[in-house]
């Protein structure tokens, strides 16, 4: 059977402010638990609020290893103000530009998982480019274009150690509107077509891979 959060773990997470739905909530959570087992870093891009973070960072407390959280905290393109995700209450007042660090900070704090996480403030592919050590988990959850999903895939997925899992989310094999994008779907085919990849699961938009081969 696969390994599911205590209730208390899924209160803090229905509790915190974004975008990750129970359904593929849990399927993340499984994933990361199996993957913590190789005893290497688990790594999110994208942590926006930190409601994702609570799982992997669960996850990650259980196996004794490392969730790594990588967020320049400023938005992606759809959550800037005026556009469909925005939500008021992330903009900084002081700086004008959306701030989502603190209310992640809180997200852990309630949660009792500040010890389990690293949050890597910055671009994804500058913090990418510096990292040196092998994961075991990579979750894709960042920016929505083509150029960033792209970049997040080139950046973290050879950093992936055998075995490891690759996550995916927002993968939408058919355009459901404007604004949903497919640039992960197509990270997601690439992904596959590498021949480094094999498909594990696949529950609502989230897609799990395990690296089998090189040649990213
Ligand atoms: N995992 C979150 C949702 C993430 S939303 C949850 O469960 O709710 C996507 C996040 O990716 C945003 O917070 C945005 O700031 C971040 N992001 C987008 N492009 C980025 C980039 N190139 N580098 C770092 N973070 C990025
Ligand atoms: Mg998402």
């Amino acid at each position: 059977m696969s390994a599911a959060p205590k209730p208390e773990i899924l209160a803090a997470f229905e509790a915190a402010k974004g975008f990750m739905p129970l359904g593929e909530g849990l399927a993340l959570y499984a994933a990361a638990a199996e993957a913590a087992a190789l005893g290497l870093p688990l790594l999110e891009v994208g942590t926006y609020c930190g409601r994702s973070t609570i799982l992997l960072a669960d996850a990650a407390r259980q196996a004794g290893v490392s969730a790594l959280t990588v967020d320049h905290h400023r938005g992606s393109e759809e959550q800037q103000p005026g556009w469909d995700y925005h939500d008021p209450e992330t903009v900084d007042p002081v700086v004008g530009r959306m701030d989502t660090l603190p209310t992640f900070r809180r997200t852990l704090h309630a949660a009792g998982l500040e010890d389990h996480v690293i949050a890597l403030v910055g671009r994804s592919p500058q913090v990418a480019a510096v990292w040196g050590g092998p994961l075991g988990l990579v979750f894709i959850d960042g920016g929505h274009t083509d150029e960033h999903a792209t970049a997040d895939y080139e950046g973290w997925a050879p950093h992936l150690a055998e075995g490891g899992l690759l996550l995916i989310h927002d993968v939408f094999p058919v355009k459901i509107d404007e604004w949903t994008g497919q640039a992960p779907y197509r990270v997601y085919l690439r992904a596959l077509e590498s021949g480094a990849f094999t498909e594990v699961s696949a529950t609502e938009s989230l897609r799990v891979l395990r690296r089998t081969g090189t040649g990213i």
